[in-house]
C-alpha cells in the first residue's frame, strides 16, 4: 500500500482534480490510500463563516456559506458532467453536508458563542464535502474506490482544534478499515485533518494537519512510500515565495525535514516527520502539476550526505525576556519557569539564559496572556513582538568548519539576538528584528548556497 495525500491547490478546481485523479489511476497496482485536504482556500472560508457567526453577523454568515455550497456543487456538476446519475447523487450528498453546516452556523449565530468543539465541527467540513467530490469523481473515472471517515480511525485526545493523536488507537483501527474498505476495490480515499476523540466528538489536527494525517495513517498500514502531493518541485532550499533563487533537494534525512518544518518551512505539518520514521517509511513531496518531476525524497539518515540543506524562517513569533534577581544563585528558577510553560502547554522553540534574565521564543500562535501573567508574579516579564526566527539546517553542519562565520558574515549590519547552534547538529538559529527578516534570508541564502562547496566537515 502507499499513501497519497493531496493538498489544496492539488484539487482546487476541476483542472486539478482531473489531473490529480489521473496520478492516482497511474499507481493503483501499489494500493492508494488517498488522503485530501479541502479545496484550496475552503477552510479560510470555514474560519470566516465560524468568526462571523461567532459575531452575529446573520448576512455575512450567509454570504458564505452560498459562497461555500455553490462552489463544491458547481465543481461536482462540471466533474460529473458525463455521468448524470452520479452527479445527481453527489450534488445531493453535497447539499446534505452543506445543510448541515447552515444549520450549526445559524445555531451559532442565534447565540452569539462559538464552542473549540463546534468550531471544530465547523472547519472540518471542508475535507469532508472535497473527499465526497472525489470519490464521485475517481468513480465516474471507472477508479473504483471506497470512502472512509476518518473520524472513525484517526482519534485524537479531546483538544478540539489541535488534538494530539492516539497512535496505539490509531494504529489499531485504520488497518482493519482500510483493509476491508479495499475490498474488491482499486482505491480508498479519506481526509486529511479530521480525527475525532474516544467519545466520538470532532476534532482537528491543527492547520496544514493533512500532511500528518497521511504520515499517521502510512505508520499504521506499514505503508511502502508515503507521498505528499503539493504545488512545488519538491523541498527547496528556502521558501520560493520568499526567497529568489532557491535551489531543489533531491533527497533529504528524516532529521533535517523534521527542523526545517519546525523552524517554518510550510511545505510539511511540523509532526509529519515523526509516525514516518517509527517505521522508516520514505516519503516523497511531489508536485501534482508536474507529476513526471522526481520530487524530494526524505529518507533515513544514514542516506544522506551532510552539508547545509536549507534556510527557514518564521516570521511570527514572539520572544518572552524575563528577568528575575532572584534567579542568581536559586537552582529551582529555570524548574519554575518551564513548568508555567508546560502548564499552559506552550511549546518553546530557542532558549538563552544569562545570569539574570531568561529569553525564549514561541510561535505567535501559541496563547500566552495567562502564562505571562503566572510568570509575572515573580519576575518581570516583557513580550517582544516585533522579531523573527531564522534558522540554517543540514545534516551535520554545527560540525563544519568555518560554518558559524559563514553564517554570520553577511549579516554584518543587523542585529543578532538569541543564537542557538549545537542543541542539535542539524541547526543554528538565530532571532533578528522582524522588518529586516526579508533582506537578512536573502542575503544568508545567497552566501550560503552560492558556494557550499567551499564548506568542509572536520
Ligand atoms: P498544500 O496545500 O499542498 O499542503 P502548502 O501551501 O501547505 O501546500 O505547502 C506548499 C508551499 O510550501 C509551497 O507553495 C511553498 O511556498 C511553501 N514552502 C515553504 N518552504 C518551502 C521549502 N523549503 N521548499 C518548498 N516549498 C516551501
Ligand atoms: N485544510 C486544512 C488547512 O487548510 C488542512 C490542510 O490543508 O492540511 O489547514
Ligand atoms: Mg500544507
Amino acid at each position: 500500500m502507499i499513501v497519497m495525500k493531496f493538498g489544496g491547490t492539488s484539487v482546487a478546481d476541476f483542472e486539478a482534480i482531473t489531473r490529480t485523479i489521473f496520478i492516482i489511476g497511474s499507481k493503483l497496482d501499489q494500493k492508494p490510500i488517498v488522503v485530501v485536504s479541502a479545496l484550496s482556500k475552503v477552510t479560510d472560508l470555514l474560519y470566516r463563516i465560524a468568526d462571523s457567526a461567532a459575531s452575529k453577523d446573520t448576512v455575512q454568515t450567509g454570504e458564505l456559506l452560498s459562497e461555500l455550497r455553490a462552489r463544491h456543487t458547481g465543481l461536482t456538476c462540471e466533474l460529473l458532467a458525463q455521468s448524470p446519475m452520479l452527479k445527481e447523487d453527489a450534488v445531493q450528498r453535497v447539499n446534505e453536508i452543506c445543510d448541515g453546516l447552515d444549520q450549526l452556523a445559524y445555531a451559532v449565530c442565534a447565540v452569539g458563542e462559538l464552542s473549540d468543539r463546534n468550531k471544530a465541527i465547523i472547519i472540518s467540513n471542508g475535507e469532508i464535502l472535497s473527499s465526497t467530490i472525489i470519490c464521485f469523481a475517481m468513480n465516474a473515472k471507472g477508479i473504483r474506490t471506497n470512502f472512509i471517515d476518518a473520524r472513525k480511525m484517526m482519534i485524537t485526545n479531546d483538544s478540539y482544534l489541535k488534538g494530539e493523536p492516539l497512535t496505539e488507537e490509531i494504529s489499531v483501527r485504520v488497518p482493519d478499515m482500510v483493509t476491508a474498505a479495499f475490498a474488491g476495490m482499486d482505491a480508498v480515499i479519506t481526509q486529511g485533518f479530521i480525527a475525532s476523540d474516544l467519545d466520538g466528538e470532532q476534532t482537528v489536527l491543527g492547520r496544514g494537519g493533512s500532511d500528518y494525517s497521511a504520515s499517521l495513517i502510512g505508520m499504521a498500514v506499514d505503508a511502502q512510500r508515503i507521498e505528499i502531493w503539493t504545488d512545488v518541485d519538491g523541498v527547496r532550499t528556502a521558501d520560493p515565495r520568499k526567497v529568489k533563487n532557491t535551489r531543489y533537494l533531491e533527497k533529504i534525512s528524516f532529521e533535517e525535514a523534521a527542523e526545517m518544518a519546525h523552524f517554518g518551512a510550510k511545505v510539511l505539518h511540523p509532526l509529519t516527520i515523526e509516525p514516518a520514521v517509527r517505521k522508516n517509511i520514505p516519503i516523497y513531496v511531489l508536485n501534482s502539476m508536474n507529476p513526471s518531476g522526481k520530487g524530494t525524497a526524505i529518507l533515513r539518515n544514514e542516506l544522506i550526505e551532510d552539508g547545509v540543506k536549507s534556510v527557514s524562517f518564521k516570521e511570527n513569533i514572539r520572544v518572552i525576556n524575563i528577568f528575575s534577581m532572584k534567579m542568581i544563585n536559586t537552582s529551582g528558577f529555570l524548574r519554575r519557569v518551564f513548568e508555567i510553560f508546560s502548564e499552559n502547554k506552550v511549546s518553546v522553540d530557542l532558549i538563552s539564559t544569562s545570569e539574570a534574565n531568561i529569553s525564549v521564543t514561541v510561535d505567535a500562535s501559541e496563547k500566552v496572556e495567562r502564562l505571562v501573567e503566572q510568570l509575572s508574579e515573580f519576575a518581570d516579564v516583557i513580550v517582544d513582538d516585533d522579531k523573527a526566527q531564522v534558522s540554517v539546517i543540514g545534516k551535520n553542519i554545527v560540525r563544519l568548519n568555518g560554518m558559524l562565520k559563514k553564517t554570520f558574515a553577511p549579516l554584518k549590519r543587523t542585529n543578532v539576538y538569541m543564537i542557538s547552534q549545537g542543541a542539535s547538529f542539524v541547526n543554528i538559529s538565530f532571532v533578528v528584528d522582524r522588518e529586516e527578516l526579508s533582506e537578512v534570508v536573502q542575503d544568508l541564502h545567497d552566501h550560503l548556497f552560492e558556494n557550499p562547496e567551499e564548506l568542509e566537515v572536520f
